[in-house]
Parts: structure tokens; sequence; C-alpha cells
């Protein structure tokens, strides 16, 4: 018999945890169940998942309308292939869907994760401008400090700095990068291009027209690229400029998506729709990895005029009925409950609790969106340090670059979100 390593020294020999260095595996704790808001560890310590596990558990972990709809579906048809099949629970989902998203929104291809949506919606892009004629449009323009995900093409429109750039230069497609919106979501919009970053778009994608198939942006929400809040009427301006360019708007709602910054989606901070919106993350309420692509019938229509008609694209697992079911239960949950109101006491109340922070020494800003909570630091801030203090504190918190953060699952009682507060102010303190 080989070594014999208990479950933990397995998993720090064997197992990549992400962005992590295989060989120097920082703290990790071994989840043994979790329900609601809570992560229960090996040795019983119950920690609140502040972080909804990475944006996506905001009706808590194990919800029973989830996990039953999933223990429904693996009863009668857990998986078949979408090729010249189809089933109820793509179907009822799909109809769901419609029912909640942007009304031009009419067509919706079902993929794995959200990094494969993104690469949907830019084939996508890519695909309908080929139809209509424009064959060198393939590359993209997007706005820095920005983040898609992890796939070859997604990781292309990350942001160039923070993102994987440096290391993957030459691997990289070429796109187009335009600074963040600089006009912040709450200040008062100025008209005056030079100073409302739109000078700098139009002069973009005016100066490569017959390069740039899509802009592609996350509306009103950077998240990973730093949980930055800009102004919407950045956004009704870019859909005119894009018009005026034929370039197609692709809004990456994956991270604002579900009622996450108090709206629906991010896209109903403006007054204007994307032909293109990716979405993900929440789509299952965090219980099975799902994502969708959604786009108009100007774009669908287009490609399927188009040479050669087909698109291009078709996962094993396209439509998982499992992961479709699952979402459409999560869906009925969100749009079942007054979720507004829900999100609203949840974003007050981190307003008044995280405001004393804005008095501690290193804090740069403090802001708050929705059912998202911010305290940006004026320095990094280490994962691996904040996870022993958070603990101490009963919750689980992940800060990211200098931003210490929660999006709390809508579920969270009052209580157990001045928990997460607290724990929250105790790292900006301490690290
Ligand atoms: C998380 C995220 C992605 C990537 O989704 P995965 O499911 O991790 O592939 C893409 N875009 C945004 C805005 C995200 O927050």
């Amino acid at each position: 018999m080989t070594d014999v390593l208990s479950p933990l020294e397995f998993d720090q020999k064997h197992l990549w945890h992400p962005y992590t260095n295989v060989t120097k595996p920082g703290p990790t704790f071994v989840v043994k169940e979790a329900e609601g808001v809570h992560l229960t560890l090996e040795d019983g310590t119950r920690l609140i998942d502040a972080m909804s596990s990475w944006w996506c558990m905001m009706h808590g972990h194990r919800n029973p309308a989830i996990t039953g709809a999933i223990h429904q579906q693996l009863e009668t048809l857990p998986h078949v292939m979408f090729g010249g099949l189809t089933h109820h629970a793509a179907i009822d989902l799909g109809r769901k869907l419609l029912e909640i998203t942007p009304a031009s929104l009419t067509r919706i291809f079902y993929c794995d994760s959200g990094s494969v949506s993104v690469e949907v919606a830019m084939k996508m892009a890519v695909q309908y401008q080929h139809a209509m004629g424009h064959v060198g449009r393939s590359q993209f323009a997007t706005i820095r400090s920005g983040y898609h995900g992890d796939t070859w093409k997604a990781m292309s429109v990350c942001d160039p700095d923070t993102g994987m750039h440096h290391l993957f230069q030459g691997a990289l497609s070429v796109q187009h990068f335009v600074s963040r919106p600089p006009i912040r979501l709450g200040e008062e919009w100025n008209d005056d291009p030079a100073k409302n970053g739109l000078e700098e778009l139009r002069r973009v994608l005016s100066a490569a027209t017959d390069q740039i198939a899509g802009f592609i942006l996350e509306p009103v929400v950077q998240g990973t690229g730093g949980m930055y809040f800009y102004h919407p009427e950045y956004l009704n301006q870019a859909r005119a400029l894009c018009d005026e360019f034929g370039i197609l708007l692709i809004f990456d709602e994956i991270a604002t998506g579900f009622g996450r910054t108090g709206q629906l989606f991010a896209t109903g901070h403006c007054a204007v729709e994307p032909d293109i919106i990716c979405l993900g993350k929440g789509l299952t309420g965090g219980h099975i990895s799902f994502a969708t692509t959604m786009t108009n019938d100007r774009v669908a229509t287009g490609i399927g005029n188009g040479q050669p008609g087909i698109f291009m694209h078709g996962p094993t697992y396209m439509a998982n009925p499992l992961a479709c079911a699952a979402a459409k239960a999560a869906l009925d949950l969100l749009t079942g409950q007054d979720w507004q109101s829900r999100v609203a006491t949840i974003s007050s109340q981190m307003r008044t609790e995280l405001a004393p922070a804005r008095a501690l020494p290193n804090v740069a800003d403090v802001r708050v969106l929705g059912a998202i909570g911010v305290i940006e630091m004026t320095h990094q801030v280490s994962a691996d340090a904040a996870h022993a203090r958070a603990r101490d504190m009963g919750v689980f918190l992940r800060p990211f670059g200098k931003n210490i953060y929660t999006m709390p699952p809508y579920v969270t009682t009052p209580d157990q979100l001045s928990q997460i507060t607290a724990g929250m102010l105790r790292l900006a303190q301490e690290l």
C-alpha cells in the first residue's frame, strides 16, 4: 500500500484549486455539508457563506425547491443529447427566460458555464458580421478592468493589465481596449464626451470599424476586475455608437443577473437592450453549472440567412435536463417572491453597517449596490490571511485584490448579515 493520506493531505498533494500554486497550497477548509447560508466544516464549524459560493448561491445552499426539481428530473431524464432531440426541461426554462429577460432577446443558446457562454456570444458576433459580408470583423472592443472568463477568447477581453495578458501574450487575440467608464454610478452624468469616456470609445470604434465585430462589457458593475460601479448612461450612448458603426453590443450579465444589482438584470438600469446577453452563475441558484447566451431576432436570422447558416457550436451537455430543471426552479423561486424588497433590505443594511469602514486608515472606498457590498482597501488583501480571521467570526469571506466584499445569499437574515459586515470591518481593520 502507498502512504495513506488524510483527505485534506490528498487534496493538498493532488488537487488543483482556482488560481493556486499546486506545490504550495494555501489554507483550505474541508466542507462537509451546506444548508441555507451555512457551510459546515469537517470539525463542525459553521460559517456563513458571504460569497454565495462565487456569487451564484442566491437562494441558499441545498434549497429544497431546487434540489427537489433536480431529483424529479433525475428520475425521468438526467441527460439526453440536444442534437435532433429536445425535452420539456429545456422548453419550460426557455419560456421562463423569455418572460424575465429584456424583450428583444428571443433566441436562446444553452451552454455549460459562464466562460463558454462568452465564447458563444463572441462567435455569434463574428458569424453575424460574416453573414452580413463583413468578413474582416473578427475582433472585439471592450472596457478595461473587465472580466469575462478564463477560456481563450473570453480571456482576450479581460483586463490586459490585471488579467493574464502578460503571460499569454502572443497566444491571445488582439482586441481593442478603452478606459473603464470614468463616471461612477451615483455621480452626476457629464455630457462632455471627453469627460464621460465616449470620445475615446468613438475614436476606437471608428478607427477599427472594419475589424470590430462586437463591443463586450459587464453592464454597470465590473465584478472580478475591481467591483467597480459605473454610470448606466454610458451604456445608452455606447448603444448608439455601436449602431452607428454596425458593431454588436454584448452584455456579460453573468455576475449581475438575477437581481444582484437591485434590478432583475443590470440592463434594467439603462434605457437600451444589448444584441447579445450572457447569463450564468446564479442561473441555477448555484446548484449546478449552467449558462446561456441569448440574442435578438436580427442577429439570429442574420446568422441563419448567411453562410453556412448553421451556428457553429454545440456542447455535448448542451441543455442538460438536470441543469435546466434546476434553473427553472431557481428562477421560479426568484420571481415568486418579492426579491426586489429583499435585495433592497440587504442593501440598506449593508450601507448602514459598512459605513464605519470609511473612517478606517487603510480604506479607500466603501460602496454598496443591490446585494453587493464592498470595502476597497488602499492595498492588496491576502485571501489566505482573511480566511482565518473571518472564520473566527463565523463567516467565509474571500477578498480579491484590494476588495473585501460580500455578495450574500438573498436568504441571509438581518442577524446573519450583521455577522458578515462585522467580519468585513474586522478584516478592514486588521489586514
Ligand atoms: C464568473 C464570470 C464569468 C465566467 O463564468 P464561469 O462560469 O466561471 O466560466 C464571466 N463573466 C463574468 C462577468 C463573470 O463574473
